[in-house]
């Protein structure tokens, strides 16, 4: 995991490259996982659409080689940090059959 990084237009422009795709963690401050997601497409363009809401400070990032590991590692952080910004578990695309990786989680089976 790559941060914390200051959460604005330059230093995302700095640290993730056009065609990273992963999973990023979003922090109002203090280091504290606020919120967690990914992209699957663009981790780039995902972080500057969550730039224009203003809210958050800092941001971590991994970068990964597909999709599904996108979502793995997403799922990872969602149960270890239990961020409070995430009102749901994180989801699979529409289609798919994809299990969460963490033992004892509802959608991992
Ligand atoms: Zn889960």
């Amino acid at each position: 995991m790559i941060g914390p990084i200051s959460f604005t237009d330059a230093d995302i422009d700095k640290s993730v490259k056009d065609k990273d795709i992963g999973a990023y963690i979003l922090s109002k401050g203090n280091n504290v996982a606020n919120y967690v997601g990914r992209s699957d497409s663009s981790l780039k363009q995902r972080l500057k659409q969550h730039l224009q809401n203003g809210i958050y400070t800092q941001f971590w990032f991994e970068t990964v080689t597909s999709a599904l590991d996108a979502y793995y590692l997403e799922c990872q952080w969602y149960h270890k940090y239990s961020p409070k910004d995430n009102e749901n578990h994180p989801a699979i695309p529409p289609g798919s059959a994809w299990k969460c990786p963490v033992a004892g989680c509802p959608y991992s089976t």
